[in-house]
């Protein structure tokens, strides 16, 4: 089988190296940062199809990203299934309830929700740690075979002399890469807190005013903004009030201890960029997963892996 490079080693490129591995590719990754430096390892990440499209697409990769994390429940790799409340109001996409086991999701009776939320879907979902599931991804990728080099692409001339096949995983950085007008950020703050004692939640039906509390095994992330086109990655105080406030507002007092506040920017399209180029067809795009990177991860993946597969036996 011939070789692969995939450029990138965020959650969508170390996903998509193992998926290949898995599929009988002899694989490398190039990056210009490790996955420990990445935008995904600073985020929460719970499962969840937030700020991507399209909707069909995203919902499908969504459902057997799902089914793969429960097959890797374990969590001194990062990956645990938690109750999860999502806030959701009429204009709200709820499709992606019907990707879940039958009977999986509950409407939360109102007494229950946090303050400001009128209706809430509970739900058994996944919960990946960053900061132990990238590691175990990339240690299972050297231990198959795969390489790493650590280098920065220019253009997508470069990118396609790299390999037989390359799988472009770079995120936010295809936009210089390909020239991509399409592709732009939604800026993200958060806070890295101590455990808190309440149920997490998302409410995600107000734009500009985004709330979110995930608990994790050792701490707990508290979100959050959401800003279109804006590419500060420096911490703002004033969004750190805002997030404060808004966790108040929801009916939780107890002061969160903050030990980190983080910016990430969420790489949007108006379509993730699933295929072939079209210039160089040896080159297939895998970028632009807004804010639900780990939640469809590995949906993209194994989906890629079998379309390179079977153009790699035809060729
Ligand atoms: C605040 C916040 C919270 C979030 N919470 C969640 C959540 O709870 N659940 C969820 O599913 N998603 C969440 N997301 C979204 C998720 O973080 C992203 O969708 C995901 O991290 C994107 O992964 P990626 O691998 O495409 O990009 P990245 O993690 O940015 O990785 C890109 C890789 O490409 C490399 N690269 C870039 N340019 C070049 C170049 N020119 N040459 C070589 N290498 C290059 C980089 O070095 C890096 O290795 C959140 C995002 C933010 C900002």
């Amino acid at each position: 089988m011939k070789s692969v490079t995939v450029v990138g080693s965020g959650i969508i490129g170390l996903t998509t190296a193992r998926s290949l591995q898995e599929a009988g590719f002899q694989v490398r990754i190039l990056a210009k940062e490790k996955f420990a430096t990445t935008l995904s390892s600073k985020v929460g990440a719970i499962w969840f199809p937030f700020e991507i499209a399209p909707k069909e697409k995203s919902n499908v990769w969504a459902s057997r990203a799902f089914y793969r994390y429960q097959e890797e429940i374990n969590p001194k790799n990062g990956v645990t299934f938690i109750p999860f409340i999502n806030a959701y109001t009429s204009e709200s996409n709820n499709e992606w309830v019907q990707q879940l086991p039958p009977g999986s999701v509950h409407e939360v009776p109102k007494e229950k929700l946090p303050n400001g939320m009128d209706q809430g879907l509970i739900s058994e979902v996944p919960l990946v740690e960053p900061g132990l599931y990238l590691p175990h991804l990339f240690e299972a990728f050297l231990s198959n075979g795969g390489t790493f080099l650590h280098e920065e692409i220019f253009s997508l001339a470069e990118m396609a002399a790299l390999d037989h096949w390359v799988v472009n995983c770079t995120g936010l950085g295809a936009k210089a890469i390909c020239q991509d007008e399409e592709l732009y950020p939604i800026r993200g703050q958060i806070l890295r807190c101590s455990k808190l004692k309440e149920q997490s939640f998302a409410d995600p039906t107000k734009k500009g005013a985004l709330l979110y509390l995930i608990n994790r095994s050792e701490d707990a992330v508290i979100g959050g903004t959401d800003y279109d086109q804006d590419w500060n990655e420096s911490e703002d105080p004033k969004d750190t009030e805002l997030i404060l406030d808004r966790l108040k507002k929801s009916g939780i007092h107890q002061e969160p201890e903050i030990l980190e506040v983080l910016v990430g920017l969420r790489p949007k399209r108006s379509a993730v960029r699933f295929e072939f180029d079209p210039d160089y067809p040896t080159v297939f795009h895998n970028y632009g997963h807004g804010g639900a990177g780990f939640t469809v991860a590995w949906g993209c993946a194994l989906e890629l892996a079998e379309i390179i597969k079977k153009e790699a036996l035809s060729s």
